[in-house]
Protein backbone atom coordinates (compact mmCIF):
# COMPACT_ATOMS: atom_id res chain seq x y z
CA UNK A 1 0.00 0.00 0.00
CA UNK A 2 1.65 3.40 -0.84
CA UNK A 3 0.45 6.49 0.23
CA UNK A 4 1.19 10.03 -1.30
CA UNK A 5 1.56 13.14 0.53
CA UNK A 6 -1.00 15.72 -0.37
CA UNK A 7 -1.82 17.86 2.53
CA UNK A 8 -4.65 20.05 2.72
CA UNK A 9 -5.01 23.07 4.28
CA UNK A 10 -8.81 22.38 5.56
CA UNK A 11 -8.28 21.29 8.93
CA UNK A 12 -7.95 22.20 12.69
CA UNK A 13 -7.53 20.47 16.00
CA UNK A 14 -9.97 17.75 17.20
CA UNK A 15 -12.26 19.20 19.71
CA UNK A 16 -12.34 15.75 21.59
CA UNK A 17 -9.32 13.44 22.36
CA UNK A 18 -10.87 10.31 21.17
CA UNK A 19 -11.43 8.93 17.64
CA UNK A 20 -13.65 6.16 17.51
CA UNK A 21 -15.41 6.68 14.45
CA UNK A 22 -14.43 5.48 10.60
CA UNK A 23 -16.56 7.47 7.67
CA UNK A 24 -17.04 6.47 4.51
CA UNK A 25 -17.35 9.04 1.68
CA UNK A 26 -17.92 8.82 -2.50
CA UNK A 27 -16.77 12.08 -3.96
CA UNK A 28 -19.54 13.09 -6.20
CA UNK A 29 -17.71 14.78 -8.63
CA UNK A 30 -16.37 14.04 -12.09
CA UNK A 31 -13.06 12.78 -11.73
CA UNK A 32 -10.74 12.30 -8.71
CA UNK A 33 -8.43 15.39 -9.82
CA UNK A 34 -11.33 17.63 -9.53
CA UNK A 35 -12.18 16.09 -6.40
CA UNK A 36 -8.61 16.19 -4.99
CA UNK A 37 -8.71 20.09 -5.75
CA UNK A 38 -11.60 20.80 -4.02
CA UNK A 39 -10.21 19.09 -1.25
CA UNK A 40 -7.07 21.03 -0.64
CA UNK A 41 -9.10 24.39 -1.45
CA UNK A 42 -9.28 26.61 1.46
CA UNK A 43 -12.13 28.29 -0.16
CA UNK A 44 -14.48 25.32 -0.48
CA UNK A 45 -13.29 24.44 3.45
CA UNK A 46 -13.82 20.45 3.08
CA UNK A 47 -11.43 17.92 3.39
CA UNK A 48 -10.87 14.96 4.68
CA UNK A 49 -7.90 12.49 5.73
CA UNK A 50 -7.65 10.31 2.99
CA UNK A 51 -8.63 10.09 -0.77
CA UNK A 52 -9.05 7.08 -2.74
CA UNK A 53 -8.18 6.70 -6.61
CA UNK A 54 -10.14 4.46 -9.00
CA UNK A 55 -6.63 2.74 -9.65
CA UNK A 56 -5.91 2.23 -5.70
CA UNK A 57 -3.55 5.28 -5.40
CA UNK A 58 -4.26 6.45 -1.45
CA UNK A 59 -3.65 10.53 -1.09
CA UNK A 60 -3.43 11.41 2.15
CA UNK A 61 -5.05 14.98 3.05
CA UNK A 62 -4.75 15.69 6.61
CA UNK A 63 -2.87 14.01 9.38
CA UNK A 64 -5.26 11.75 11.75
CA UNK A 65 -4.64 13.30 14.63
CA UNK A 66 -6.41 16.56 13.16
CA UNK A 67 -10.07 17.57 12.48
CA UNK A 68 -10.90 16.95 9.09
CA UNK A 69 -14.37 18.65 7.71
CA UNK A 70 -16.11 15.57 5.68
CA UNK A 71 -19.11 15.04 7.84
CA UNK A 72 -20.94 18.54 8.23
CA UNK A 73 -23.76 18.86 10.25
CA UNK A 74 -24.21 15.10 11.16
CA UNK A 75 -25.45 12.76 14.30
CA UNK A 76 -25.17 9.58 15.60
CA UNK A 77 -25.89 8.07 18.78
CA UNK A 78 -26.67 11.99 20.48
CA UNK A 79 -23.23 12.86 19.14
CA UNK A 80 -23.04 16.02 16.89
CA UNK A 81 -19.33 16.81 16.46
CA UNK A 82 -18.28 13.95 14.00
CA UNK A 83 -15.63 15.73 12.67
CA UNK A 84 -13.99 15.56 15.80
CA UNK A 85 -14.07 12.22 16.21
CA UNK A 86 -13.97 10.61 12.97
CA UNK A 87 -11.37 9.64 10.06
CA UNK A 88 -12.51 10.34 6.76
CA UNK A 89 -12.08 8.63 4.15
CA UNK A 90 -13.24 9.56 0.53
CA UNK A 91 -13.43 7.16 -2.67
CA UNK A 92 -13.37 8.65 -6.35
CA UNK A 93 -17.11 8.26 -7.92
CA UNK A 94 -19.21 10.63 -9.71
CA UNK A 95 -21.82 9.31 -7.38
CA UNK A 96 -25.32 9.63 -7.69
CA UNK A 97 -25.49 13.09 -9.40
CA UNK A 98 -22.74 11.94 -12.38
CA UNK A 99 -23.33 8.49 -12.84
CA UNK A 100 -22.80 6.09 -9.51
CA UNK A 101 -20.66 3.04 -10.31
CA UNK A 102 -19.44 0.41 -8.79
CA UNK A 103 -15.98 0.54 -6.45
CA UNK A 104 -13.33 -0.94 -8.30
CA UNK A 105 -11.59 -3.77 -7.17
CA UNK A 106 -8.32 -1.59 -6.98
CA UNK A 107 -9.95 0.97 -4.87
CA UNK A 108 -11.75 -1.18 -2.43
CA UNK A 109 -7.85 -3.22 -1.54
CA UNK A 110 -6.94 -0.11 -0.84
CA UNK A 111 -9.83 0.88 1.18
CA UNK A 112 -9.20 -2.13 2.91
CA UNK A 113 -5.83 -1.84 3.73
CA UNK A 114 -5.87 2.21 4.98
CA UNK A 115 -9.11 0.92 7.06
CA UNK A 116 -7.25 -2.11 8.74
CA UNK A 117 -3.91 0.23 9.71
CA UNK A 118 -6.75 2.69 10.80
CA UNK A 119 -8.93 0.68 13.07
CA UNK A 120 -5.15 -0.66 14.40
CA UNK A 121 -4.18 3.11 15.60
CA UNK A 122 -7.73 4.19 17.12
CA UNK A 123 -10.32 2.74 19.30
CA UNK A 124 -13.17 2.34 16.94
CA UNK A 125 -16.11 -0.15 17.56
CA UNK A 126 -17.53 -2.11 14.24
CA UNK A 127 -20.87 -0.37 14.69
CA UNK A 128 -18.91 3.05 14.44
CA UNK A 129 -17.34 2.30 10.75
CA UNK A 130 -20.07 4.00 8.69
CA UNK A 131 -21.21 6.26 5.40
CA UNK A 132 -21.86 9.33 5.48
CA UNK A 133 -25.10 8.65 4.82
CA UNK A 134 -25.86 7.15 8.30
CA UNK A 135 -24.63 10.17 10.10
CA UNK A 136 -26.51 12.61 8.03
CA UNK A 137 -29.67 10.97 6.18
CA UNK A 138 -31.65 13.78 5.27
CA UNK A 139 -29.12 15.21 3.52
CA UNK A 140 -26.67 12.18 1.93
CA UNK A 141 -26.46 8.99 0.43
CA UNK A 142 -22.85 8.52 0.35
CA UNK A 143 -20.84 6.04 -0.28
CA UNK A 144 -23.87 4.66 -1.27
CA UNK A 145 -25.89 0.71 -1.98
CA UNK A 146 -23.30 -0.30 -3.83
CA UNK A 147 -20.45 -0.22 -1.68
CA UNK A 148 -19.20 -2.78 -0.34
CA UNK A 149 -20.65 -3.49 3.44
CA UNK A 150 -21.35 -7.01 3.34
CA UNK A 151 -17.74 -7.74 2.00
CA UNK A 152 -16.30 -5.37 3.76
CA UNK A 153 -17.67 -6.80 7.30
CA UNK A 154 -17.68 -10.91 6.65
CA UNK A 155 -14.10 -10.93 5.03
CA UNK A 156 -12.07 -8.58 6.74
CA UNK A 157 -13.81 -7.28 9.97
CA UNK A 158 -14.47 -4.09 8.92
CA UNK A 159 -17.99 -3.05 10.46
CA UNK A 160 -21.05 -4.69 11.16
CA UNK A 161 -22.96 -7.02 8.61
CA UNK A 162 -26.24 -8.84 10.14
CA UNK A 163 -27.70 -12.04 9.26
CA UNK A 164 -31.76 -11.20 8.11
CA UNK A 165 -34.23 -12.98 10.20
CA UNK A 166 -38.24 -13.06 9.47
CA UNK A 167 -40.34 -11.34 12.15
CA UNK A 168 -43.60 -9.71 12.08
CA UNK A 169 -43.73 -5.91 11.56
CA UNK A 170 -43.61 -3.79 14.73
CA UNK A 171 -45.93 -0.62 15.43
CA UNK A 172 -43.90 2.50 13.73
CA UNK A 173 -42.32 3.79 16.81
CA UNK A 174 -40.89 0.63 17.90
CA UNK A 175 -39.05 0.63 14.59
CA UNK A 176 -37.56 4.64 14.75
CA UNK A 177 -36.82 2.97 18.56
CA UNK A 178 -34.73 0.29 16.89
CA UNK A 179 -33.38 3.00 14.43
CA UNK A 180 -32.19 5.37 17.43
CA UNK A 181 -30.59 2.64 19.28
CA UNK A 182 -28.18 1.76 15.93
CA UNK A 183 -27.12 5.61 16.41
CA UNK A 184 -29.47 6.98 13.55
CA UNK A 185 -31.29 10.12 13.91
CA UNK A 186 -34.98 10.07 13.35
CA UNK A 187 -35.88 13.37 13.33
CA UNK A 188 -36.64 12.62 10.00
CA UNK A 189 -38.22 9.01 10.14
CA UNK A 190 -38.30 8.14 6.92
CA UNK A 191 -34.86 9.33 5.84
CA UNK A 192 -33.45 7.27 8.41
CA UNK A 193 -34.96 4.48 7.62
CA UNK A 194 -33.90 5.02 4.40
CA UNK A 195 -29.95 5.33 5.32
CA UNK A 196 -30.79 2.28 7.26
CA UNK A 197 -31.42 0.11 3.92
CA UNK A 198 -28.02 2.21 1.98
CA UNK A 199 -26.34 0.78 4.62
CA UNK A 200 -27.94 -2.36 5.75
CA UNK A 201 -30.73 -3.98 2.80
CA UNK A 202 -28.75 -2.06 -0.22
CA UNK A 203 -30.61 -3.91 -2.88
CA UNK A 204 -33.84 -2.27 -1.92
CA UNK A 205 -33.72 1.04 -0.70
CA UNK A 206 -37.09 2.51 -0.87
CA UNK A 207 -37.45 4.12 2.55
CA UNK A 208 -40.66 1.83 3.19
CA UNK A 209 -41.16 -0.79 6.45
CA UNK A 210 -40.77 -4.29 5.41
CA UNK A 211 -40.28 -7.57 6.99
CA UNK A 212 -36.63 -8.19 5.63
CA UNK A 213 -35.52 -4.19 6.42
CA UNK A 214 -37.29 -5.28 10.30
CA UNK A 215 -35.47 -8.45 10.56
CA UNK A 216 -32.02 -6.68 9.04
CA UNK A 217 -32.91 -4.41 12.31
CA UNK A 218 -33.11 -7.11 14.43
CA UNK A 219 -29.96 -8.97 13.18
CA UNK A 220 -27.89 -6.15 13.58
CA UNK A 221 -29.19 -5.21 17.17
CA UNK A 222 -27.83 -8.73 18.21
CA UNK A 223 -24.24 -8.05 17.50
CA UNK A 224 -23.91 -4.32 18.13
CA UNK A 225 -21.27 -3.87 20.41
ZN1 LIG B 1 -19.69 12.45 2.00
Amino acid sequence: MSVINHPSPNFEPRRTGVVDMLIFHYTGMENGEAALARLCDPQAKVSAHYLIEDDGRIFALVPEDQRAWHAGQAFWHGETDINSRSIGIELVNPGHEFGYRAFPEAQIAALISLSLGILGRHPIPPRNVLGHSDVAPTRKQDPGEMFPWKDLAESHGIGLWPCGEAVFIPPEHVVLAGLAHVGYDIWDPKAALTAFQRHFRPWKVDGLVDEETIGRLRALHRILR
